[in-house]
């Protein structure tokens, strides 16, 4: 049996493992005991990790679209029909008329090849990823107040911590690896702070858990820091030397008192000052978050409330302190990078900023505009503007916000495309579909949550004439005109390395075990694990003034509940990987609506009641699961199931600063199918 060495496809922690390989199949995983961050611990999902590779399921030949029905190409002419639609919509609509949305579950290589695919070979900017609907927010809101859009410290150094505050994020279930350093801290004695609507696991274990209700950060988040400001527990000497704007962020809070707070958010006032002494009074403080900050209209704003905490505490740059933003994806964190987003080209440099650069690198005229976000392609692909899409390892119809809009935009186009492992929801509505290589196919790199770029190993071969998509994306990048001859990944990188800073001391030699913390200039650099110890990139980190405005959607006497909606510890995103996983779908097999036990009792629902929950968008038939463990007036649905797409609920309201959606707060009513008939 051979053991390859590789990373964990699912979450952003990036553990890593062996896969354990007999007569060209995976026959098992194990963690790997050297890995810095892991130690030799999974989750449950890594431990399964190899267990969709060979599902019966996996997409083998290339396929198009003939008279309602696909039928099996050859390569050569899938990508000849691939070059033409491309060419005859560019001719005919422009560039802008076209679109990429590449793969947080791809690789950097593929990532930069696919923006370099988008903005070289098809000349638009239009090029984004799932990043948009889960940390754009995180990349504004703490690009600007620090200069670097990241997490701030490696997820290690959260054991060194002596608060932690965990913000909208059920870390024990999405991020377990995590969850195992904030369990370290609790043991060595640190308080742990949970602010969120459900009695997320780690809020059993917290010294204080708040209820914020969804959309309500601001204000409970500006009136934490009020009263770290009128006890006098801010840090002065960092503030005066290391930032700037405090006057303006002290004087807007100051109206923010807990009891104001408490009469928008919930938060009891008593709880919320004992949080924020707790907080201010302890030397080194970490917040770590997740989606339940960032999915809202006010994403980005969030963040920045939350960046205004930690800059006041001076809790940026030491070890035990710095936020924590947790990426869902293995490689959500590189794909953004990688310039796989319509503002920005490889380590954030920007549009404006380095066309000179890239159009030298490139060897090709590149266009001056930033593109369009997620969102705004889908848009855009309603109104006419957009015609054609190439979709890579991501499938909207179920992740994206509003199913039914969704899925009529992606019909109106001219041509989709999709690259994927699996038939998806998204490949049922494409006109080409191309068979790609899984994680444990393919040779690459991940940048994990925690910044740190590792190798991916292959494994196996992949099955039928499926192929690792770096090879495809080069292929078509060529066939646009433009010269791109790589002999494999590393190549890649090594113009990876060449044209982003952060990256510039990155090649595949010296990743090895441990891999790499960016930013990491040169060879001789180690990596960066703990940002802004000195000096930010800005100079002075940025403080700004956020204030409290309300979620798109308010309820009302028609839709009472506000409806949030979150993942699972046994899936992972849609379901295509870990639903074809059976130990992990024996687990959660069915989709169910959380509701709290009192709303239950006065609606009248039983525990595994099939009810109806309706928002202005759609309606899904769920079990109901009663529990205390949500607050009342809120009911909590996963999205993982594509026989009830928690997304057909869901609004698609955006922050007008990071284009992300407000997927976690939609007004919803639930009914009983019974009702229905009584009422005729
Ligand atoms: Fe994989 Fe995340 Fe689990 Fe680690 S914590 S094994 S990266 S899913």
């Amino acid at each position: 049996m051979d053991k390859v060495l590789t990373t964990c496809v699912y979450c952003g922690c990036g553990c890593g493992l062996f896969l354990h390989v007999e007569d060209g199949r995976i026959v098992g995983v194990s963690p790997s005991p050297m890995h810095p961050m892991s130690k030799g611990r999974l989750c449950i999902k890594g431990w399964l990790a190899g267990d969709f590779v060979s599902h019966p399921d996996r997409l083998k030949f290339p396929m198009v679209r003939r008279e309602d029905r696909f039928a099996r190409v050859s390569w050569d002419e899938a990508i000849s029909i691939i070059k033409r639609k491309f060419r005859e919509i560019s001719d005919k609509s422009g560039p802008d008329s076209l679109g990429v949305l590449t793969s947080a579950k791809g690789t950097n290589e593929e990532n930069y090849l696919l923006a370099k695919l988008a903005r070289a070979g098809l000349k638009t900017n239009n090029v984004d990823h799932v990043a948009r609907l889960c940390h754009a927010p995180t990349v504004v809101g703490l690009g600007y107040a620090f200069g670097s859009g990241a997490m701030t410290n490696p997820i290690s150094s959260l054991a060194h911590a002596d608060v932690i505050l965990i913000v909208g994020s059920n870390t024990a279930e999405q991020h377990p690896l995590v969850a195992s350093y904030i369990l370290e801290a609790k043991a060595n004695g640190a308080k742990l702070i949970v602010a969120d609507p459900r009695k997320v696991q780690l809020a059993d274990l917290a010294d204080l858990h708040l209820k914020p209700k969804p959309g309500s950060d601001v204000a409970w988040i500006n009136a934490f820091l009020n009263v770290i400001i009128q006890d006098g527990l801010i840090n002065e000497r960092f503030i005066i030397e290391r930032t700037e704007g405090f006057e303006a962020v002290k004087q807007s809070v100051s109206v923010y008192t807990p009891e104001l707070a408490e009469s928008i958010s919930g938060v009891n006032a008593q709880d919320l000052r004992k949080a924020a002494i707790i907080f201010g009074s302890a030397e080194r403080c970490a917040i770590v978050y997740a989606m339940g900050i960032t999915q809202h209209i006010a994403g980005t704003d969030n963040v920045q409330a939350l960046a205004n905490l930690s800059l006041a505490t001076g809790n940026i740059g030491l070890d035990g302190t710095g936020l924590y933003p947790l990426r869902g994806h293995q490689n959500v964190q590189g794909s953004c990078d990688m310039g796989a987003l319509p503002e920005f080209y490889p380590g954030y440099q920007k549009v404006s900023d380095a066309r000179e650069k890239f159009q030298q690198a490139w060897g090709t005229d590149l266009p001056d505009r930033p593109g369009l976000t997620a969102l705004e392609m889908m848009a855009a692909a309603e109104n006419g503007n957009l015609k054609g899409l190439l979709v890579v390892g991501e499938n909207p119809v179920i992740s994206f916000p509003d199913t039914y809009r969704i899925k009529n935009a992606l019909n109106l186009l001219d041509f989709l495309m999709v690259m994927d492992i699996f038939p998806t929801e998204t490949t049922e509505l494409a006109d080409v579909v191309l068979p790609c290589a899984s994680f444990a196919e393919k040779n690459g790199t991940f940048t994990s949550t925690e910044r740190r770029v590792q190798r991916v190993r292959s494994a196996v071969a992949p099955p039928g004439e499926a192929k690792e998509e770096w090879r495809v994306i080069n292929e078509l990048i060529c066939q646009l005109g433009i010269a791109s001859c790589y002999s494999g990944p590393e190549e890649i990188m090594a113009e990876i390395a060449s044209v982003t800073p952060i990256y510039g001391g990155i090649d595949y030699g010296r990743l090895d075990v441990n891999g790499i913390h960016w930013p990491c200039p040169d060879r001789n650099h180690d990596g960066t694990p703990i940002l802004h110890n000195e000096r930010f990139p800005i100079n002075r980190a940025r403080f700004r003034p956020v204030e409290y405005i309300d979620p798109y959607e308010l309820i009302n006497d028609d839709y009472p509940l506000i409806l949030t909606t979150g993942r699972s510890l046994y899936h992972f995103h849609t379901g295509t990987m870990t639903r074809r996983t059976s130990l992990l779908d024996r687990e959660v097999p069915v989709p169910f609506v959380e509701i709290n036990s009192d709303d239950a009792l006065a609606m009248g629902i039983r525990n595994g009641q099939r009810i109806i929950v309706e928002t202005r968008r759609g309606q899904l038939f769920l079990d109901a699961r009663i529990t205390a463990d949500i607050s009342e007036g809120t009911i909590f649905v996963p999205f993982h199931f594509t026989e009830a797409p928690a997304n057909v609920l869901t609004n698609w309201a955006l922050d007008s600063q990071s284009k992300i959606s407000e997927l976690k707060v939609s007004a919803a009513r639930i009914r009983r199918p019974e009702d229905d008939r009584f009422s005729g």
